[in-house]
């Protein structure tokens, strides 16, 4: 039987595992067909591709930013330099700060930190059972799994549907609301844009990526990232796959029409609906460890929206366990 079975290698899953890995037996069980879950990186052609959810990072905490440092000196992530601009006056502010991206793609980090756990691809935990002193875990292939502790490092409203039986503490009287919003992959002829990225003041389109600028590969076509704004993607997100031709033609518009582009063909594109992007009300405590049920939650949403807070809830919730020994 494992030692630790942790569900999701987003930030937070692959960030405790490479920790409890060094100890302990881990296996990683993700229902994605890769890692990284919110920071996937989605192929096009060999090395081009799309940063499908998050776009950078901007380290803030001591912490974080020593550990940045260390995956720069491996050549993990780069900074993502060029023309960054802002027409949006709320988040000028985050002008001032660095912008780091993974070297090949964002889910570069969690990559790294998982080179050396086991991990289980198309891996969907279903339901989760306690009998004695071990887990009993139902994948949604009927496969069952047992493991003396669990993990789990989903969104919010996943994680509360998975344990609500077991966590019986103030955790699910918090309201975390996460974020919806839509995001559009576009491949397009090459417009000669010099732009790395724009956040906008619009109500529908937020921000916009050229991927090309990230220096990660050549190509003879322009690739672009088009996020919508969390109003648009909260009203719109449940519904958008009846209407993938029509949100995909509002986005692109919205491009064009910010951009004033000349876009003469549109070779590839794609949307896709997250439910859950990001929660930005952070919550009192980092983690979860239930020390005798030997249930473990860590995230992103107990600190805010950012990777970072997921890294963060993944060290908090180690120091529980390591502490509390075994
Ligand atoms: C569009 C978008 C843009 C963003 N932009 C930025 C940005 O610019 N900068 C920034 O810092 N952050 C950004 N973020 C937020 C950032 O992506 C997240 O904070 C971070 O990736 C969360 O990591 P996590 O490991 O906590 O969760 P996740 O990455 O969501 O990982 C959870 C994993 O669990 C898996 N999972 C869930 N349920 C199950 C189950 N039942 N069985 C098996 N596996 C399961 C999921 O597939 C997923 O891989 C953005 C997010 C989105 C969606």
């Amino acid at each position: 039987m494992i030692d630790f079975a942790v569900i999701g290698s987003g930030i937070s899953g692959a960030t405790i595992s490479n920790k409890l890995n060094k100890k302990y037996s881990v296996q990683v069980f993700e229902k994605a067909k890769g890692v990284g879950g919110r920071s996937s990186f989605k192929r096009y052609k060999d090395k081009v591709g799309f940063d499908h959810g998050l776009q950078y990072i901007s380290p803030r905490s001591k912490e974080f930013k020593s550990f940045v440092k260390k995956l720069i000196k491996k050549k993990v992530i780069k900074h993502w330099t060029g023309n960054h601009e802002f027409l949006n006056e709320r988040v000028k502010r985050d002008k001032k700060h660095i912008k780091l991206i993974g070297v090949r793609g964002n889910n570069d980090i969690s990559k790294y930190l998982l080179k050396n756990v086991n991990c289980d691809f198309q891996t969907e935990l279903s339901e989760i059972f306690r009998k004695g002193d071990y887990w009993t875990l139902k994948f949604k292939d009927n496969s069952i799994t047992y493991s003396k502790n669990l993990i789990i490092t989903a969104p919010f409203p996943q994680v509360k549907k998975l344990t609500s039986k077991f966590v019986k503490t103030e955790l699910f009287k918090n309201k975390v609301k996460m974020n919806s919003s839509l995001t559009v992959l576009l491949v397009t002829n090459k417009t000669g844009s010099n732009l790395s990225s724009l956040f906008t003041n619009d109500n529908i389109l937020g921000w916009i990526s050229n991927e090309n600028s990230k220096k990660r590969f050549k190509y003879n076509k322009d690739l672009w990232v088009l996020q919508s704004t969390y109003e648009y993607g909260g009203k719109h997100t449940d519904k958008y796959r009846d209407k993938r031709n029509f949100y995909t033609r509002v986005l692109i518009n919205k491009f064009t029409k910010l951009t004033k582009l000349k876009i003469k063909k549109i070779y590839f594109s794609h949307i896709h609906g997250w439910k859950y992007s990001s929660n930005s009300k952070p919550l009192k405590v980092e983690s979860y460890w239930d020390k005798k049920l030997k249930l473990g939650i860590c995230a992103d949403w107990f600190g805010g929206p950012r990777l970072e807070n997921g890294w963060l809830s993944a060290n908090s919730l180690y120091k529980k366990i390591n502490i509390k020994n075994l």
